[in-house]
């Protein structure tokens, strides 16, 4: 092309071929679009979207010499915009005939190609924009189930304040007759509390929950544990629903290698046993379970009278023990709280399960008109788990983990507060939340199995104060098969595990001040007692459990909702006071107590 001539474009002879010599060497095609600016329109505001297309070899002019004025051998200069990178190439060369074809060729060829090019662009971002939309709208969704659950388990003071009324109502009812509440309110004729006088060895066996314990305590005048010695088992979970007779074999003879290894003397012994279900009891050493709670499921055992049911299967294995003290591990908490501190009145169980125990007068154990002891009082196990109240905040999540357990409609209170549950609520919002809002990926399936979520994970999750929750992600990886939960889907289940936490700490609380409001402890003026208001007395609340000796942010939250419902003057003189092994050791105590070298012991 050694001459060059000013044409008009539409003059230019079919025949005549053009050449374009582009400099920019990223210019695979020195396209193509005729509509560089209808393309540029389009693609401008969706360049995020686009970015994968970054990778392919594709350019645009972004200013192509307008047609009218195409001249041959003219300098023509424009850009070429690589999309997704925002970038422009720059290109100028000589209009050579070929290039003026290509230009009035793209009227056609060019056109079809780069209308079929924005049509596939734009579905592709079309598809990439609705894709996070709907990301966005679950991602709503799932805080929103959130905002909800939260609604749902609110506790503000005057709701607690409604349950705390309610509970001394309950334990009214439960006191004026068998059946009037959901509150059983059961005798346990221990009417003697151990002093700090007691003296000599006895053994315990605390069954009741997650694990089985054995004790040996030795106690000397004085309030001394000289020694206690405690053994932890596993329970096998095929005893929990097999017979009476295989799970109390297996508990004698565990405790027949205990004593034989730490004693081996063969002396008849007091055995204090703690049953922590619900039981009938006749007498201090006697009783018949009523039903069982916490996952056990032994038919044939209810009814039965569980020490007569003990002391055969330890005559079996030709150990010298008998039961003396037959407790509730609310008893046998209360029991070691007094011996270290006469002003505990009441105890309180938060572990596997939740009860709690007081000691209350006589004369106001209606439903036993005539019952006369020496101290004028026995302590009463309410077996508060079965309490239940319109007032308890119940969300869609408690009515469906009731259904999944064996005792329906029962231990409503429990099911709120306690080890065995606390986990398994936050299980179901979560995969509510994972069928919803799609916010776990994949991981619906994994968490549909109901129980997948302990309560110790639940704490660990809750109490995960690294700034980038790392344990969060390590449990949501390896026991709920969520890989790389992003941090902010970690910080969602970090609530879903504080909401369930703060609501039970919140009800258990509301639960004790129930108690006190009962005994006139808690300053809110004339007792049951008729006892007129005046400076609250010092009051002892011994309490244990492995959730709340486990995890402190249940602890914190619980002393919170004391000081909101009882006011802090008032909260000051109460004292929670935490017995380690309190229900095995306390039986112990009780088993001293009660022997038949019988030791005196107050209430
Ligand atoms: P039990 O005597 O009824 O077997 P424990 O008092 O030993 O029960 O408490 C065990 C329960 O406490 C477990 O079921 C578990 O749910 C809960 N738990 C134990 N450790 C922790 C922890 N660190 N954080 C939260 N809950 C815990
Ligand atoms: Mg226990």
């Amino acid at each position: 092309m050694d001459e060059t001539k000013r044409v008009k474009a539409k003059e230019i002879p079919a025949s005549i071929k053009y050449e374009a010599q582009p400099r920019s060497r990223l210019l695979p095609l020195p396209l193509l679009s005729p509509f560089p600016s209808l393309r540029f329109s389009l693609l401008s505001p969706l360049a995020p979207p686009c970015a994968p297309l970054c990778s392919i070899p594709f350019a645009i002019p972004s200013r192509a010499p307008p047609a009218g004025r195409r001249v041959l051998g003219e300098r023509a200069w424009g850009g070429f915009v690589v999309p997704g990178r925002q970038e422009r190439a720059p290109w100028d060369g000589v209009i050579g005939p070929r290039a003026l074809e290509g230009w009035a060729g793209m009227g056609r060829v060019g056109l079809g190609v780069a209308v079929g090019c924005a049509a596939v662009t734009c579905a592709i971002a079309a598809a990439l924009v609705a894709r996070r939309a709907s990301a966005r709208a679950r991602w709503r969704r799932a805080v929103a189930l959130l905002r909800e659950f939260e609604e749902g388990c609110a506790t503000p003071p005057a709701r607690l304040r409604q349950v705390v009324d309610a509970m001394v109502v309950e334990m009214h009812a439960g006191l004026a007759s068998d059946g009037g509440s959901k509150l059983k309110m059961l005798l346990t004729f221990v009417d003697a509390l151990p002093t700090g006088n007691e003296e000599g060895i006895y053994y315990a066996i605390d069954l009741g929950g997650t694990n089985f314990r054995v004790l040996r305590v030795e106690v000397g005048a004085g309030s001394v544990v000289i020694g206690r010695k405690v053994e932890h088992q596993p329970i096998p979970e095929e005893l929990t629903k097999g017979t009476i007779e295989d799970v109390f074999n297996f508990v004698a003879l565990a405790l027949k290698n205990f004593v034989e290894r730490e004693d081996g003397k063969d002396e008849t012994r007091a055995l204090g046993f703690t049953f922590s279900f619900p039981v009938r009891q006749t007498s201090v050493s006697s009783g018949s379970l009523i039903r069982w709670t916490k996952g056990f499921s032994i038919e044939d055992a209810v009814g039965k009278d569980v020490s007569q049911c003990l002391n055969e299967a330890l005559a079996r294995t030709g150990l010298n023990v008998r039961v003396t003290a037959l407790v509730n591990d609310t008893v046998g908490t209360l029991a070691l709280g007094h011996y270290y501190d006469e002003d505990a009145v009441a105890a309180v169980i938060i572990g596997a399960g939740t009860n709690a125990c007081y000691i209350e007068r006589t004369e106001s154990i209606i439903k036993c008109q005539g019952l006369l002891t020496n101290s004028g009082g026995m302590v009463v196990n309410m077996e508060w788990g079965n309490f239940w109240s319109s007032h308890l905040p119940r969300t869609p999540y408690d009515i469906s983990l009731d259904d999944e357990t064996q005792n329906r409609n029962d231990q409503g209170f429990e099911k709120m507060i306690s080890g065995i549950y606390l986990g398994e609520i936050a299980r179901l919002v979560l995969h509510r939340m994972a069928l919803e809002s799609d916010v776990f990926g994949d991981a619906a399936d994994s968490l549909s199995a109901p129980f997948t979520l302990s309560t110790p994970l639940l704490a660990a999750i809750r109490e995960d104060d690294s700034p980038d929750l790392s344990e969060v992600r390590r449990i949501l990886q390896e026991h709920l098969k969520i890989p790389d939960a992003p941090l902010k889907t970690r910080r969602l289940v970090v609530k879903v595990c504080d909401i369930v936490t703060r609501r039970a700490a919140r009800l258990a609380a509301a639960g004790i001040v129930g108690i006190l409001k009962k005994l006139g402890r808690d300053g809110s003026g004339v007792a049951s007692s008729g006892r007129t208001r005046g400076q609250p007395r010092r009051t002892v609340v011994a309490i244990e459990g492995g959730l709340y000796q486990g995890y402190p942010v249940f602890r914190e939250y619980l002393d919170e909702a004391l000081v909101e419902i009882l006011g802090e003057e008032v909260a000051r003189t109460v004292t929670l006071r935490v017995t380690e092994d309190g229900p095995g050791i306390g039986a112990a105590l009780l088993a001293a107590v009660h022997s038949s070298n019988r030791q005196q012991g107050s209430i």
